[in-house]
């Protein structure tokens, strides 16, 4: 088969639509000025900023005055968080409730807050990523202000109960928070009929541009300002807007949730391909996360005896880009927590792949991997010694 260029990453980015590129362009060229400004091209920008705002508001089932336009997913994450919880210090709780599995952006910002002194309970996920809304109803204590869990997981895919965990909170009178960067464009979201009290979504997962992000926040729900300066944001997070971003953000997320159905049914449909043709071709693998409650967009699996990151370097070699749960990140040899999470052996989870489709993926790529990705695997597993042991212990069999 020809080499071709296979992107196959869209959980870490996606490429930027070219419709939302065409939006952008004129706030780089023409329309440049400053919301703020009164004359006719900031009037332009801020009407910009409104139409965005409505787009994103429309997408989630909420009000523009109940949108914030942040850097990116890890900032609305970090301004839910640590904003809350400045706002429970004040009504004497101290109690955070989120999963071990979720995203450095929530679990580094919890570090933080336990810093400060909060308490937090990181609840543990079964095999598949999952928890229920009993698992959150157990935990909560008499000082719980605010239970932060993710969507989806963007390693492994699995779609969390958010709905019920936003029943339970609503019912409990405790501020929830879901952190939905993955989720936003894959699944039906709608805040007011989930009893979303903050979510947060970034434009790049979604065909938008980096460097874009938004924190939704109910009307009543006060957040200490996030960054002071201007009157930005209604005076919550200074700055002067990144006007073209946020009209790529407006129409990125109008095009994601507008034809929901259509390109999550296209995009499941290459995933399980690419599910059942990995795992009928390579033996000694398995698929990580829910069978059927992830991401349409998520195929992450393991193969034994073999390491990702070497993994990682062959298919880049054959033009493909995918990604693994076993980055050495900060130097540490130790597999993501969230394979160990869902109690992964490190070896096998040292040999994970995560292949995430976009709008942009086929089925010539789909077809480029299976036809890739089993001689490669077999060719790290002739060089590796663990895979020697399992390769006799079959034979023993
Ligand atoms: N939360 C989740 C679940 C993510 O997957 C990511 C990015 O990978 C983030 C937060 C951070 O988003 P951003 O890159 O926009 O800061």
């Amino acid at each position: 088969m020809e080499k071709r260029f296979v992107y196959a990453d869209n959980a870490a980015t996606t490429q930027v639509s070219p419709r939302v590129l065409e939006a952008m362009l004129p706030f780089y060229k023409e329309e440049y000025g400053n919301p703020s400004s009164v004359y006719s091209i900031g009037r332009q920008a801020k009407e910009a900023l409104d139409k965005a705002r409505k787009q994103v508001a429309d997408a989630l089932g909420a009000q523009p005055g109940e949108i914030y336009f942040t850097g990116c997913g890890s900032e609305s994450d970090n301004w839910a968080l640590k904003g809350a919880a400045a706002q429970m210090k004040k009504k004497g709780k101290n109690h955070i409730i989120t999963t071990v599995f979720e995203h450095h952006a929530i679990l580094h910002t919890a570090q933080a807050l336990e810093k400060q002194g909060f308490e937090v309970t990181y609840l543990p996920v079964d095999e598949y990523g999952l928890l229920t809304a009993k698992d959150v109803e157990n935990a909560l204590r008499e000082d719980t202000g605010l239970v932060s869990i993710m969507y989806a997981n963007n390693e492994i895919g699995t779609i969390l109960p958010i709905p019920e965990i936003g029943a339970l909170c609503r019912k409990k009178g405790i501020l929830f928070h879901t952190d939905a960067v993955q989720a936003v464009g894959n699944v039906k979201i709608d805040v007011k009929a989930q009893n979303i009290d903050m979510l947060s979504l970034s434009a790049h997962k979604l065909h938008g541009p980096k460097g874009v992000g938004a924190l939704y926040v109910r009307k009543g729900v006060v957040l200490p300002n996030f960054m002071d300066g201007g009157a930005q944001e209604r005076g919550h997070r200074a700055g002067t807007e990144n006007v073209a971003g946020i009209v790529g953000l407006g129409v990125a997320i109008t095009d994601a949730v507008g034809n929901l159905e259509e390109r999550t049914a296209r995009e499941r449909d290459l995933r399980d391909q690419l599910i059942h043709g990995i795992l009928s071709a390579i033996p000694h693998s398995r698929l990580n996360g829910h069978p059927t409650q992830r991401l349409p967009s998520n195929a992450n699996l393991s193969f034994e005896g073999v390491e990702g990151e070497a993994l990682l370097l062959w298919l880049d070699m054959s033009g493909i880009c995918a990604s693994s749960g076993s980055a050495c990140t900060s130097g540490s040899l130790d597999p993501s927590h969230v394979l160990l999470s869902i109690g992964l052996p490190h070896e096998i989870a040292h040999g994970s792949l995560r292949l995430t489709l976009g709008d942009t993926s086929t089925q010539e790529d789909v077809d480029y991997i299976l036809a890739t990705l089993p001689p490669i695997v077999e060719k790290l597993r002739a060089m590796s010694p663990v895979w020697e042991e399992i390769a006799a212990a079959d034979a023993r069999a």
